[in-house]
């Protein structure tokens, strides 16, 4: 059997753990089969139990944008922990991963370090609530904002005004509060915020959607949620956990020409290691503790390990601009390559990309909002999925998931990868 190792170490998993992963995409639900167990990784390349080697097109979902087991991010966080590990109060390299972090974002001038993109997320729609004196919120249906309850929230029929629950344990109280639009809708925002005049705190959105595949936003959407948030006084969030330091310097905001209120990152800023981070003018950060009345803490947060892995892999990127550049091309090789394939084979698909982001839909119709990613065929991804896994190839295991490239990849790697998709087709 190919996979005996991983399978037996999944079986042992399940003992201890729930579902036998620490967060649930890892099962491979979506496709069926069984995870395959990682013993390390170096470059483009994964290695599993077993001993089978992958290039890997998800880069631990975004932060490894320099590929795995990158020398600087390695020596950087070595040399740190030789001089302790936390300390629970002030260091240095806090100020500096932030300087670089704000000298680098486009619209920022303070940033608040925390350990992931949830705990992000989650800090920052608490900082627009205290700031804003409101309570609502408006997100997108089919963008992921982590874990926190006000963000597990599912589109109803149509533009409802009431989200509810997407899984026990949210309360309808928490729920109430987040309402639902459609991505690239922007007339049913619209509604939606009159229908609320002055109760909206926050519009929060992923400006290049990644968690319903790839979606890119129209540029009438994204600029009337823009010109909208000004005029009625609500803040625009971007949620740049997994745009930002890899569509660009600045992420979305300086790819797409938009400025938000307050920007959320996680992924890239870490190195691979835990962190997130909230960010904005200093007047909004202002209102957070202990400067201002807002509260938001964490133990470990401005890790001294994270904090050397992110300045180490930060200044790479901003002393290397070219691997942006580098990046989308790759990107859109591999889009052309597989485009033609499934093309040629007669597989109805949608290919969408922006920068190191890309998806595969097996549907007709062009994917712009959840609705439209949903349709694609499910039975094709798994095919495909598998098909790829089996050559090598290590894909999101789920049609809900994009590409995250790193530059570790070579032109000789996307082209295995073109000839694996014409071999599953
Ligand atoms: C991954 C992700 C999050 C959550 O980050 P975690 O570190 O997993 O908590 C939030 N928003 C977006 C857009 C993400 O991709």
């Amino acid at each position: 059997m190919r996979y005996q190792r991983s399978s037996a170490l999944f079986a042992e998993a399940k003992k201890f753990i729930p579902g036998g992963v620490n967060s649930p995409v890892r099962a491979f639900k979506a496709v069926g089969g069984e995870p395959i167990f990682i013993k390390k990784a170096s470059g483009a390349y994964l290695y599993d139990e077993d001993g089978h080697e992958y290039i890997d097109y998800i880069s631990s979902w975004g932060p490894l944008i320099l590929g795995h087991a990158h020398e600087p991010v390695l020596n950087a966080v070595i040399a740190k922990a030789k001089e302790g590990t936390s300390f629970g109060i002030p260091t240095q390299i806090e100020t500096q991963l932030a300087q670089l972090a704000v000298e680098m974002v486009p619209h920022i001038d303070k940033i608040r370090f925390v350990n992931s993109g949830t705990e992000a997320c989650m800090s920052a729609v608490r900082l627009a609530r205290g700031y804003t004196g409101k309570d609502k919120i408006i997100k997108f249906a089919g963008c992921y904002h982590g874990h926190s309850d006000s963000f597990l929230i599912q589109a109803g029929s149509g533009a409802v005004t009431f989200g509810s629950p997407n899984s026990p344990g949210v309360t309808q109280g928490t729920a109430k509060d987040t309402l639902l639009a459609n991505y690239n809708d922007l007339e049913g925002v619209k509604t939606l915020v009159a229908a609320n005049k002055g109760q909206i705190a926050a519009i929060i959105i992923e400006p290049v959607a990644g968690n319903m595949g790839c979606i890119v936003p129209t540029e009438p959407f994204i600029k009337g949620l823009r010109n909208l948030c000004t005029e009625e006084g609500i803040l625009l969030l971007f949620d740049e956990v997994m745009t930002g330091f890899r569509l660009a310097k600045g992420g979305a905001q300086e790819a797409l020409g938009i400025a938000a209120d307050i920007v959320m990152f996680g992924k890239v800023i870490g190195g691979g290691l835990p962190v997130g981070a909230f960010a904005a003018s200093a007047e909004i950060m202002s209102h957070l503790a202990p400067e201002g009345p807002v509260y938001q803490a964490g133990t470990l947060s401005g890790n001294p390990l994270a904090m050397s892995a992110g300045l180490a892999m930060l200044t790479e990127l901003n002393n290397k601009p070219g691997t942006f550049d580098s990046l989308a091309k790759k990107t859109a090789f591999l889009h052309q390559g597989i485009a033609d394939v499934l093309t040629q084979k007669g597989v109805p698909h949608q290919i969408n990309r922006f920068g190191s982001m890309v998806s595969v839909h097996f549907c007709e119709a062009p994917v712009i909002d959840f609705a439209s990613a949903a349709k694609g065929n499910n039975d094709t991804f798994k095919t495909y999925f598998h098909g790829m896994l089996d050559q090598g190839i290590y894909l999101p295991p789920s049609a809900f998931e994009s590409y995250f490239l790193n530059d570790a990849i070579s032109y000789a790697d996307l082209e295995r990868t073109v000839q694996a998709v014409a071999k599953v087709f």
